[in-house]
Parts: structure tokens; C-alpha cells; sequence
């Protein structure tokens, strides 16, 4: 039976990095009605990122910063208005939906809102094989009891329904049905939000774990750090839309450089788990995106603004390590 990854001919595909996402943006029209002129929501704006194959790529931020807008631009849900998202080389937007989804695979949020309620866990976990014509059904069922024991699911569940199960084990569903099609790339939205402390900790193990037997690559995004800290090897900062840092995780959460990972990094200190933004004690709250801020979108809430902050939007300063977009960061003054 064939469950492996469609080997990569091209060596070429090989040897390029993992995902390339160049300048790509995403507008939303809204408001718009008879005799009335709708507004532009910019909710990804010029985000360039380079995802090296075997990866944890983190993308942190609050809610509406376009983090969600990315990864379904990522997952080929969505196109971008601008830029170009390429995987293995290629841009998405040639690739099939059938292969994109052989190369790619989301876990969400919610696993049980993911999981259809009338099948049972060996029929979700088997769907994928079943879509893309992979074995005979003594085949998928074998692989599905290994695929169970993998993700630490004991394959005596194979008969249950997603309501029988624990949030932790619906998860763990939801990552076992990724996996057998046998992805290149994982983007976890928020994979562990929903689930306790402890079982946060087992789930984020566990990806831990599989990156290394399926030599993955994950786009994790969240709005906490502190997961970050201990699952990414490269973080990026995305407010407004726009990435503002990018940094090794590791570099990030020891000298953040942008103000508003500065705070981000703070709100780590005083976590809320019952709220779904940080508390970032910035003052004023998000800006509305349908009337962004002049010059630096964080200057209303950023403590170090100068005055050009207000109506000159600071460049991308990149360096070997990352970048930063800020104007207390500049080409010959880099703090
Ligand atoms: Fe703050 Fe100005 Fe930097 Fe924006 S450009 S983050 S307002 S210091």
C-alpha cells in the first residue's frame, strides 16, 4: 500500500526551502452596498517569510493581527491579493488541491469541532487514505491501528465516536489524520489553546516527538510565547497584518527588539488562561483595521514612540539572524 509521501523528483525541490512566502497580502472589501463605498481591510500586508525544511517556524500575535489570514493563504483556503506563497519551489496556486493537501495539513484549534461526530475514530483517521484511493481496507485499517499507537491513542478506540473521547484524545485524532497522508508541512492554529495545562504540555510533547519521525516541518501559530519558547526555532511577530520581528526563538525571548514583542514577551509573566488575548497592558486597545493608524500601526500603543512614529512607517531593518520593522532600528543604528 502506498501511505509514504510522493517522493519529491526534483532534487532541485529538495534543496529549497520548506516554504517561501514573498510579499504576499491579502485585502478584504467591506462595507460596501448600493450607493455606498465600502472600506479595504488590509489583514496580511507584505509578509515575506523563509520556512527551511524540518523547522518550527512560530507565528505569534493577537487576535486580528492576520495570523489566521496567513495560514489559510498557507493551506491553499484562500488566495493572496499580492505576493506569491511558494512549497518546494512551486506556487501553491499551480499545485492541485489534492497534492497541496498530500504536502500540507492543518491541525485546528478545536478538535472536536474538526471531527465529524457520526464516524468513528477509525473512520476519520482513515479518511485521507480513503480520498486519495491509498490501499485496500484491510491495508488502511492496519495502518490506522499504527498511526493510534503513534500518536498514543491505544487502538481499542478505533470504534468509539469523538464524544466518547477526552479533549487531549480528540487532538490526538486530529493530528493522526494529518499524518496519514504523510505531509511535508503541519500548520497548527492554536493546536493546544483548548485543551488544559497538562494536556497542553502532553500535545505539544507528543509534536514534538512526531517532527522528528516524520522529519515535519510545523507552522505554529498561537497568541502565547510561552509555547513558542519551547516548540519554535524561529518566531515571527505579526501586528496589523505586517510581520514587525523576526528573530531565533531563543534570541527573541531573551532580547525582543520590537516594543510590541517587548510587551508580548511581558504578558508571558502575568498569563490569564481564561482570556484569549494577553494582556498586554498597552493602553489603548487594538486599533480598528478599518481605520489603521498613520505611520507605525503600534504607535497609539507603543510606550517608546518618537514623534515620526505617528506619520512615517518604519522600514524592515533584516539581518542575517531576522528583522525588525521599528524606527528605533535602523540601517547604521541597529540597537
Ligand atoms: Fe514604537 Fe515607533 Fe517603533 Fe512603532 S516605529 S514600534 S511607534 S518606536
Amino acid at each position: 500500500m502506498n501511505v509514504q509521501p510522493a517522493m519529491s523528483a526534483a532534487v532541485a525541490a529538495q534543496e529549497s526551502p520548506a516554504l517561501e512566502i514573498s510579499g504576499v497580502g491579502r485585502s478584504f472589501h467591506v462595507g460596501a452596498g448600493f450607493l455606498r463605498k465600502g472600506k479595504t481591510l488590509r489583514a496580511v500586508d507584505d509578509v515575506n517569510l523563509t520556512v527551511r525544511r524540518g523547522e518550527v517556524l512560530g507565528i505569534v500575535g493577537e487576535s486580528g493581527s492576520g495570523k489566521t489570514t496567513l495560514s489559510r493563504m498557507m493551506l491553499g483556503l484562500m488566495k493572496p491579493t499580492d505576493g506569491s506563497i511558494r512549497m518546494d519551489g512551486q506556487d501553491i496556486r499551480t499545485i492541485s488541491r489534492s497534492d497541496l493537501s498530500r504536502k500540507v495539513q492543518p491541525i485546528f484549534q478545536d478538535p472536536y469541532s474538526s471531527l465529524n461526530p457520526r464516524k468513528t475514530i477509525g473512520q476519520i483517521i482513515s479518511l485521507p487514505l480513503e480520498t486519495h484511493g491509498n490501499g485496500t481496507p484491510a491495508e488502511r485499517r492496519a495502518a490506522v491501528e499504527q498511526m493510534m499507537l503513534q500518536v498514543g491513542l491505544p487502538p481499542r478506540l478505533i470504534h468509539s465516536y469523538p464524544s466518547q473521547l477526552s479533549g487531549g484524545q480528540r487532538q490526538r485524532v486530529a493530528i493522526a489524520r494529518a499524518l496519514m497522508i504523510r505531509p511535508e508541512i503541519l500548520i497548527c492554529d492554536e493546536p493546544t489553546s483548548a485543551l488544559d495545562v497538562s494536556v497542553q504540555a502532553q500535545i505539544l510533547n507528543l509534536l514534538k516527538d512526531l517532527r522528528e519521525t516524520f522529519n515535519l516541518t510545523y507552522i505554529f501559530i498561537t497568541h502565547d510565547l510561552g509555547i513558542l519558547e519551547y516548540i519554535a526555532d524561529r518566531v515571527a511577530v505579526m501586528y496589523m497584518g505586517r510581520v514587525v520581528e523576526e528573530a531565533p526563538a531563543r534570541q527573541l525571548m531573551r532580547n525582543p527588539r520590537h516594543p510590541y514583542a517587548h510587551a508580548l514577551l511581558g504578558s508571558m509573566l502575568t498569563p490569564d488562561p481564561t482570556l484569549d488575548l494577553p494582556d498586554l497592558h498597552l493602553g489603548r486597545g487594538f486599533p480598528d483595521p478599518l481605520n489603521p493608524p498613520t505611520g507605525c500601526s503600534f504607535h497609539p500603543r507603543c510606550p517608546k514612540a518618537m514623534p515620526e512614529c505617528s506619520n512615517l512607517a518604519p522600514k524592515p531593518l533584516r539581518n542575517d539572524n531576522g528583522m525588525v520593522e521599528c524606527h528605533l532600528y535602523r540601517e547604521g543604528n541597529p540597537q
